[in-house]
């Protein structure tokens, strides 16, 4: 089937937006290159005896029972920053717990802490496309080549060092949930694989997702996100589309340093809707 249309946007996630191109022959010298996965570690404790013990609401409940049954769980983040490049949750952990049933068990004793840090992207590290085996939907399969770059790596057990040391202040650990690193690509944060970039030597996209090479040709998704992060990485892809959306609305012409301008010239008139 062939379909024709005036833009083309891409955005089928860090490993299937490569795919797609390179299924459809589109395959730049950095096609699935600077594969970025965040490094994850985490652990789960019990809340400790002491720390239970010393808890009291303003109705002079004490103990457990300063935590009403629905107490809503923590929802703490700890933000990266310089000096430290990660970033930390502390909470209830609904993914990962899901199959022991919090039904079974009181949840509100139980704390998950994970940290989220940063790989500074490698030309190396990358996704590619097998000639001759498919996945399931008859793309070619990805395979993988990826190494933790030393930075990485010490990074890496610094921060596994401060979680255990925060969560010993908490409690115990929970038989199985010791501090770990997670397995690669348990972020769920891949990113990089059509870069964007100011030059087509180390980037797939120029500074409003075009393809370098063609005019209507877009790309979209966290695989267009350039540098290291250490963050949920879906409001930085969002950003980056509105960008891109703007520009690709306005024909090219320079987007507004606000989208909110955007929407106001919009509504004034000025540029087109
Ligand atoms: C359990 C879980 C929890 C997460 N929690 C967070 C969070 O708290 N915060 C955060 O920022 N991120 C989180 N993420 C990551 C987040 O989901 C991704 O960052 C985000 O979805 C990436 O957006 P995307 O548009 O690049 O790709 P996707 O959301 O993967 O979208 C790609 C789409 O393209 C479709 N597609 C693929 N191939 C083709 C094809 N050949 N043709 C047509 N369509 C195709 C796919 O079906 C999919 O709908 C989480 C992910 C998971 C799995």
């Amino acid at each position: 089937m062939r379909i024709k249309a005036r833009h083309f946007v891409v955005a089928t996630g860090p490993i299937f937006s490569p795919q797609l191109l390179w299924n459809s022959e589109i395959r730049h010298p950095a096609l699935g290159r600077y594969l970025n996965d965040q490094t994850v570690a985490s652990c789960m404790v019990v809340l400790s005896k002491e720390l239970v013990a010393k808890m009291e609401d303003d109705e002079g409940h004490k103990g457990i029972a300063a935590l009403p049954p629905n107490a809503a769980e923590p929802q703490v983040w700890i933000p990266v920053s310089e000096k430290r490049p990660w970033h930390v949750q502390i909470h209830q952990d609904p993914i990962n717990f899901s199959t022991t049933g919090p039904e079974l068990v009181d949840q509100r004793l139980l704390v998950f802490l994970q940290g989220f840090g940063m790989t500074e992207p490698q030309w190396d590290n990358r996704v590619t496309f097998s000639a001759t085996h498919t996945d399931i939907m008859g793309m070619p399969q990805p395979i993988f080549e990826y190494t933790l770059p030393p930075k990485a790596v010490k990074e890496a057990h610094e921060m596994i060092g401060e979680l255990a040391e925060a969560s010993l202040a908490l409690g115990a650990w929970l038989p199985g949930h010791l501090p770990e690193f997670e397995p690669p690509g348990a972020s769920l944060h891949l990113q990089s694989t059509t870069r964007m970039g100011k030059k087509p030597e180390d980037s797939v996209v120029n500074e409003n997702s075009i393809h370098w090479g063609y005019e209507n040709l877009r790309v979209g998704g966290i695989n267009v996100i350039p540098t290291a992060t250490a963050c949920n990485p879906t409001p930085t892809a969002v950003a980056i589309a509105v960008k891109s959306a703007a520009h690709l609305a306005l024909d090219g012409k320079v987007v507004p340093a606000s989208y909110d301008k955007l929407l106001e010239d919009q509504q004034s008139g000025t540029v087109a809707s």
